[in-house]
């Protein structure tokens, strides 16, 4: 009996440190998918894609559609961002791809429309039922080898934030972001006068005080 209940325990400790092992051999997998994308192989469209190209502009009808986002925000109603639905599309499908290429099951090796929405590209085996463009700018691509981790992105609104890639390579990706967008110029203007107010309060306040310990 004491032999059997070793056994268990060796055997515990075993699948333990092989499991281990693979998730970190998993890890390196995608780290060298990563390494093998630099900054001069990644398209312009990754970089700083059309929609936040044209949103990023300090233009008033950029602040009037942030100032509106944010009082929707405020006021408890859920206002949701156009590339949101973009960017989890993307993630639907990576991981479908992801758990196809675990089980040897991809029969192709870069990603685009076509592959996606084609109805005799094969993809609806990868995931079923197939996919619909739901977005006519949507035009999406695969960066790198898919069977070390699929990176997606799409050309008009770019790659998913949430997206292992993005957060290794967050610093490169975003060089080309302004310092001041117009989301921050609406954050000014519906906080500047709560600002104003709080300072006037702690002006009174310690004026009174003054005036009170003059007495
Ligand atoms: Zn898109």
């Amino acid at each position: 009996m004491k032999l059997i209940k070793r056994f268990n325990l060796v055997f515990a400790v075993l699948l333990f440190f092989s499991l281990l092992l693979f998730s970190q051999l998993q890890a390196q997998n995608l780290a060298t998918n990563s390494a093998n994308i630099t900054l001069e192989n990644i398209p312009q469209e990754l970089l700083y894609p059309e929609y936040f190209k044209l949103h990023d502009m300090l233009l008033w009808e950029n602040i009037h559609k942030e100032l509106i986002f944010k009082i929707r925000f405020l006021t408890g109603r859920r206002p949701q961002k156009d590339y949101i639905s973009c960017h989890k599309f993307q993630r639907r499908i990576s991981r479908a791809i992801d758990r196809a290429a675990a089980e040897n099951k991809l029969t192709f090796s870069v990603v685009d429309n076509k592959l996606l929405f084609d109805k005799d590209s094969g993809f609806e085996k990868i995931l079923s039922p197939q996919p619909t463009l739901s977005n006519k700018s949507c035009n999406y691509h695969s960066l790198g080898d898919i069977n070390k981790g699929c990176v997606l992105y799409c050309d008009y609104h770019g790659i998913d934030f949430e997206s292992n890639f993005f957060k290794q390579n967050r610093s490169k990706l975003e060089i080309y972001k302004p310092l001041i967008l117009p989301e921050d110029i609406a954050e000014f203007i519906i906080f500047s006068p709560s600002i104003i107010i709080l300072i006037i309060i702690l002006f009174l306040l310690t004026k009174k005080k003054k005036i009170q310990i003059a007495k």
